[in-house]
C-alpha cells in the first residue's frame, strides 16, 4: 500500500478492514483495537463470522457472497462482538477487492454507531412512557398545530369526543363538532371561537372555559372544564396547543340537584313564613295596649322580615341560575333611590351613622328594584363587616356616560387573594380567629349579576384591616 492510504487507513476513526475470498480476515487497521478491545492479530487470519452476533450471521453471509460476485453494498447495520462481551453496532459499507481485473476479497469500512442506537432506544422507551402515562390519565389530552389540525390525542379525549379510539378520532378530527352541540353554563350555544384552543393561537396563554356537551343524537349531556397552554417553539411563536379537558358531568349533576333543592326548598318555606306574618298582624292589631305582648310580637315581626329576605334572595339566586330573573326596565331617578335606600336603612339602623354624598342628577334605566337591592345589600354589608362605633360613607357621583356609586366602611377589610371571589355564589371568607358573621354569601354574587345586566360593572378597594369601598356604575340614561 502507498504511504499516504497506509496513514488514513492509521488515523481513520472508522474500522477499515480486507477480506480473502474464503472469508478470513486479512487486514484491520488500529481503530479496530479502540473500539472492540480486541488486538488486530486477535483476529487477523480468523474468518469474520466469528466477529458476528449470531442473529446478523445470516445477513453478513449473504452481503459478503454479494460482493463476491462483483457488487459493491452501502450502509448496512451489524452487531459485532466487544472484547468486554456484549456487542457493538456497526455501521458497514463494503465492496469487492479487485486486482488485474480479477476479485480477490473485500474491502470493508465500518463505523460505530452503539452509542447513537442506545440514545436512540432510550428516546424510544421515553417516548413509550410517556404515551403509556398519556393514555391512562384519567383527563382528555389533546395537541393541536398551529394551523389548528390535531397532532394528538389520548383515548380518554377521543372517547369523550364520542370516538371509539384516538385512532379514530385523528383520521376524522371534525366529526364531533356533527355530533355535539356545545353550551354555556347559562344554556346559550357557545361559540367556537371562545374555546381555549382557540384562544391561546390569538395569543392568551392560559384560557379556562366551562363547556357543556350536548349529545345531538341521543340528547346526552356532558360536562367539561377545558384548559390550554402554549407550546413554543425557538424563536418564541407558538408552534402547538396543550388541552386539557377534565370531565365534571358528575359534579355539575350535583351542582344542579342542590339547585334544584334551594329552589324547592325556599319555595316551599316562602308559603308558611307568609301566613305566620300575617297572623302576627292580626295579633298585633287584637294587642292594641303598649304591653309586654306587643314587644314580643315586633320582636317576632323583624325576625321575620330577615327571614323572608333571605328566602327572597334564595329564590333569586334559583331564577338566576335557570336565567328566570325578570327585570322590569323605566326610567327613574338614580339620586332619589340612593336617598330612599340610604334613609329607609338610617332609619331600621339608628345606632349606626350613614352618611350620603350625592353628586347625581342623571336618570338611570333599568329595574329599579333590583338596583335598590344592590345598594341595599352593599350598604348592610358595610354595617354588618365593621364595628358599630364607625360611620359608613355612600358617595354618589358621575363620571363619562355613567353614574359610580360606592360604598365605603372601615370595617375588617378583605384581603387582596379574597377580593375576587368574594363575588363567587355561596363564596363566604373564613376568618382565621373563627369569628363568623351571618349570611349564606349569595348577596354580592346576585349584586355583581344585577349590575352586569345592566351593562354596568361592580368591583371592591380594600386590604385586611382597611376597610372596604365597594363601586358600583351602570350606564347614566
Ligand atoms: P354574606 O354577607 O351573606 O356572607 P355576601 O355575598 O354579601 O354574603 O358577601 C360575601 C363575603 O364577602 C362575606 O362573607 C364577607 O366575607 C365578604 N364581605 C362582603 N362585604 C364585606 C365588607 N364590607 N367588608 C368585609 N368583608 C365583606
Amino acid at each position: 500500500m502507498e504511504d499516504r492510504y497506509k496513514t488514513i487507513v492509521n488515523l481513520a476513526p472508522d474500522v477499515i478492514y480486507t477480506l480473502s475470498r474464503k472469508g478470513i480476515l486479512t487486514s484491520l487497521s488500529p481503530s479496530f483495537e479502540r473500539i472492540t478491545g480486541f488486538k488486530t492479530s486477535d483476529w487477523i487470519g480468523r474468518h469474520f463470522a466469528g466477529l458476528i452476533h449470531p442473529d446478523d450471521l445470516a445477513q453478513a453471509i449473504k452481503i459478503f457472497r454479494q460482493t463476491m460476485r462483483g457488487q459493491t453494498v452501502l450502509s448496512y447495520e451489524l452487531r459485532i462482538l466487544s472484547k468486554k462481551g456484549g456487542y457493538l453496532t456497526g455501521e458497514f459499507s463494503s465492496a469487492p477487492e479487485i486486482v488485474n481485473g480479477k476479485i480477490v476479497g473485500k474491502i470493508g469500512i465500518a463505523r460505530d454507531i452503539t452509542r447513537h442506537k442506545q440514545d436512540e432506544e432510550k428516546l424510544r422507551q421515553s417516548r413509550d412512557h410517556l404515551k403509556v402515562i398519556l393514555e391512562n390519565v384519567v383527563d382528555g389530552i389533546t395537541v393541536q398545530r398551529s394551523d389548528g389540525s390535531l397532532e394528538y390525542v389520548n383515548n380518554a379525549a377521543a372517547i369523550a369526543s364520542g370516538y371509539r379510539s384516538s385512532e379514530e378520532m385523528l383520521e376524522n378530527p371534525t366529526k364531533w363538532t356533527e355530533t355535539f352541540e356545545l353550551k354555556t353554563e347559562d344554556g346559550q350555544s357557545f361559540p367556537l371561537s371562545k374555546l381555549p384552543g382557540r384562544r391561546v393561537l390569538g395569543g392568551e396563554i392560559e384560557p379556562r372555559e366551562v363547556v357543556g356537551f350536548l349529545n345531538k343524537k341521543t340528547g346526552e349531556e356532558g360536562w367539561s372544564i377545558i384548559k390550554a397552554r402554549p407550546i413554543f417553539d425557538e424563536f418564541g411563536k407558538v408552534y402547538a396547543v396543550v388541552n386539557i379537558i377534565n370531565d365534571i358531568t358528575q359534579r355539575m349533576e350535583l351542582e344542579r340537584r342542590k339547585d334544584d333543592f334551594i329552589g324547592i326548598a325556599s319555595h316551599e318555606l316562602k308559603t308558611p313564613v307568609t301566613s305566620i306574618k300575617g297572623y302576627i298582624h292580626l295579633l298585633k292589631r287584637e294587642h292594641k295596649q303598649e304591653d309586654k305582648h306587643t314587644g314580643y310580637l315586633i320582636k317576632v315581626d323583624k325576625q321575620l322580615d330577615k327571614l323572608t329576605e333571605l328566602i327572597q334572595d334564595l329564590l333569586d339566586l334559583g331564577r338566576i341560575q335557570g336565567g328566570k330573573l325578570i327585570y322590569r326596565i323605566e326610567k327613574f331617578h338614580m339620586a332619589d333611590l340612593i336617598r330612599d335606600v340610604v334613609s329607609d336603612l338610617q332609619r331600621i339602623t339608628p345606632e349606626r351613622r350613614i352618611i350620603l354624598k350625592n353628586g347625581i342628577k342623571r336618570s338611570v334605566k333599568g329595574d329599579r328594584d333590583r338596583i335598590a337591592q344592590v345598594l341595599i345589600n352593599l350598604i348592610t354589608n358595610a354595617i354588618k363587616y365593621s364595628p358599630r362605633d364607625r360611620k359608613v360613607l355612600v358617595k354618589a357621583s358621575e363620571d363619562k356616560g355613567n353614574v359610580h356609586i360606592a360604598v365605603r366602611d372601615y370595617g375588617i377589610g378583605i384581603e387582596k387573594s379574597e377580593m375576587d371571589k368574594i363575588f363567587d355564589r355561596f363564596y363566604r371568607v373564613k376568618d382565621s380567629r373563627g369569628k363568623t358573621f351571618p349570611g349564606l354569601g349569595i348577596g354580592l354574587y346576585l349584586s355583581s349579576e344585577i349590575v352586569t345586566r345592566h351593562n354596568g360593572k361592580i368591583w371592591v378597594e380594600s386590604g385586611k384591616g382597611q376597610g372596604s369601598t365597594f363601586h358600583f356604575t351602570l350606564p347614566a340614561n
